[in-house]
């Protein structure tokens, strides 16, 4: 009777119908969420989301990149401590 007087039903009128027990067709009423998120709420969770680059060091002796806070692959020099920790020559030995 609503529907005809004010047009298709709307979701709250479906959720207050539901209430009120009240038969309407079978599949007609929809899952509907207890609070909507809204688009500010939204985007402050999706935020954290983006992934950082890759922030590369360079070492100190031979200018190959390497990851910060590790030795360096190539020579085995180590920007934290300014000295060799890993000699190459007896690794390949
Ligand atoms: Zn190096």
């Amino acid at each position: 009777m609503l529907g005809v007087l004010f047009g298709p039903p709307t979701i709250r009128m479906r959720v207050a119908f539901q209430a009120l027990q009240v038969d309407l067709t079978e599949g007609e009423i929809m899952a509907v969420p207890k609070r909507r998120v809204s688009h500010a709420r939204q985007g402050k969770r999706r935020s954290h989301h983006h992934l950082k680059a890759r922030e590369n060091q360079y070492c100190n002796r031979c200018g190959v990149a390497v990851k910060p806070h590790s030795l360096c692959w190539n020579c085995g020099w180590s920007n934290i401590q300014g000295r060799e920790l890993v000699s190459m020559e007896t690794k390949e030995s």
